[in-house]
């Protein structure tokens, strides 16, 4: 399955024999089964491990520790420790800082995109447009951190005056999921330090290692000890989730991840009242009018927003609406697309798409599919487990005549299954697209200028792919409305949701 040659070093010829899966990497010291915390690479005190599996061969990856609270309270006093000297840091020694980090993984890209495919799955063509994007808020943020201007405003008082400056809000509590496992932690991250913050970012526990490689290239860049620390949990994660969310040192709390889970960390925050954003589940609408340009485009366009990572990202559509004049013509070209994937291990040559992460991932996507047929859909490709390859893998699923009334139309599937819904009018199908609970992003595709603008202005999400079906730019605001939760990531704005506004009056003057 994998097409690598047994390692030269003793530890990789180890980890060889013992998982036999495991990809040569150039800089094996970049595989690292511990948490890392005031600058230092730590066990759990308790000794404690949990285990990581590749999704695709379900094998033993390795272990990180478990860490408890206690072990993640010294996280926390290190950030803190930090926080000081690094607020005062000049804006431009962290732009240096963050550049040289930016220039290390992309020195390392191909060694940090082994191992996202290895943990999470994803093809490794996939995994290293994965790694440039993760990247690119390194470069992005490292271009703002010596641009953090205030105001002066002219006052209504008198002799007064009045400027702002901005601050770094302090220790950050980040929290990330496994399906982008570098960039969602790079867009926290980047921007945190840019403004000045420290952090303390606990890891997924099915994607721990591209996390653990990226800290230790902050090492290697010379971020100082306490200002980046990682931590590690599984079983733990919700205690540690409670501590992160209720410690007074930790002034703000950025999640990205479910929004059963937001909802938790939500409540948690606010004992003490903290700066928050929360990047939770979208179930995106994706559009296609009869007055589309180029409907091949807009096939090429759904086939990318859906089945990029086997349909788990936030921003995958997931309802797909065809308006009744082009309807059987895109689904046929659509179908045509998708009987051209190949499914395999993220490592295999040729292939397209990879796993999903987990069974309970599989069993979510068969849930769908077979509630949709029972109550009348049809499957034109797919439908099934593709049991021969391992049980995290799914076919890539088409299916027809849907309606509001499937599980799909109003839950994320987060799984390889597209489901084609007919509509009549744009109405109709505005209506629809806004019924979901959550609104992070919507795509559709016309030709009509007054309807471009009309669909993109009433459509409830944060994010609107005009004739396009890709959407992710570090220059562009990334976030939801509604219950995709509220903050912005990448961007101009990105960094405000690490940073106060200080206003400053002047009296007598
Ligand atoms: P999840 O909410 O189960 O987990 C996300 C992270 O939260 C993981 O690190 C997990 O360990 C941690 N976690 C789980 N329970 C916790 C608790 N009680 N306290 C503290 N931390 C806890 O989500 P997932 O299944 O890993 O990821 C998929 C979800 O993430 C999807 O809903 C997807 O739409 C969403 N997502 C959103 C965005 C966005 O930018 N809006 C981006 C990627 C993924």
């Amino acid at each position: 399955r994998y097409p690598f040659s047994i390692p030269s070093t003793a530890h990789a010829q180890r980890l060889y024999s013992m998982k036999h899966s495991a990809p040569q990497l150039k800089d094996q010291s970049l595989f690292i089964e511990k948490a890392y915390i005031n600058g230092e690479w730590v066990d759990a005190k308790s000794g404690e491990t949990f285990e990581v599996h590749d999704p695709a061969t379900g094998k033993l990856i390795g272990t990180c520790p478990e860490l408890d609270t206690s072990d993640v309270e010294k996280a926390i006093e290190a950030a803190s420790e930090a926080f000081p000297k690094f607020r005062t840091t000049l804006g431009r020694e962290r732009a240096r800082m963050l550049r040289r980090w930016y220039d290390l993984v992309i020195e390392n890209a191909d060694d940090l995109a082994k191992l996202i495919t290895w943990e999470n799955g994803k093809p490794l063509a996939d995994a290293k447009g994965e790694v440039n994007y993760a990247a690119s808020f390194f470069e992005w943020f490292s271009e703002e951190a010596p641009r953090l201007y205030g105001d002066t405003i002219p006052a209504s008082v008198p002799g007064n005056r009045v400027m702002t400056v901005k601050q770094p809000v302090g220790v950050c509590g980040l929290i990330t999921p496994w399906n982008f496992p570098a960039a969602m932690i790079t867009r926290k991250i980047g921007p945190a330090l840019a403004a000045g913050c420290t952090v303390v970012a606990k890891s997924p526990q099915e994607t721990p290692f591209t996390a653990n490689a990226l800290a230790e290239l902050a090492r290697r860049a010379g971020i100082p000890k306490g200002v980046v620390n990682i931590v590690t949990s599984s079983k733990n994660t919700p205690a540690v989730g409670e501590l992160l969310t209720t410690h007074p040192e930790v002034r703000k709390v950025s999640f990205t991840g479910s929004t059963t889970v937001g909802r938790i960390l939500m409540k948690q925050s606010a004992s003490t009242i903290k700066k928050v954003s929360w990047e939770l589940g979208g179930n995106a609408p994706f559009i296609v009018f009869d007055d589309v340009e180029d409907l091949d485009a807009a096939v090429t366009g759904a086939i990318a927003s859906k089945f990029r990572s086997s349909g788990q990202t936030c921003v995958c559509a997931n309802r797909i609406y065809v308006q009744e004049g082009v309807y059987d013509e895109f689904a046929k070209r659509f179908v045509q697309k998708v009987k051209d994937f190949k499914l395999g291990g993220g490592f295999e040559d040729g292939i397209t798409h990879g796993p999903v992460i987990h069974e309970r991932a599989a069993n979510k996507a068969h849930e769908h599919v077979q509630d949709a047929t029972s109550k009348g859909a049809q499957i034109v490709i797919g439908g099934q487990r593709a049991t021969a390859l391992g049980p995290n893998f799914y076919h890539p699923t088409v299916l027809t005549g849907m309606t509001k009334d499937m599980l799909l139309a109003s839950e994320e599937t987060f799984g390889p299954v597209a489901g084609l819904f007919p509509f009549k009018t744009e109405k109709e199908v505005v209506d629809l697209a806004n019924r979901a609970e959550v609104g992070l992003a919507g795509y559709f595709f016309s030709g009509n200028v007054r309807r471009i603008f009309r669909v993109a202005e009433a459509l409830e999400v944060g994010m609107v792919g005009v004739n396009t079906g890709l959407i992710s730019d570090v220059a562009s605001p990334f976030g939801g409305v509604k219950q995709s939760g509220f903050g912005r990531e990448g961007s101009k704005y990105g960094i405000d949701e690490f940073m106060t506004i200080k206003s400053i009056t002047f009296g007598g003057m």
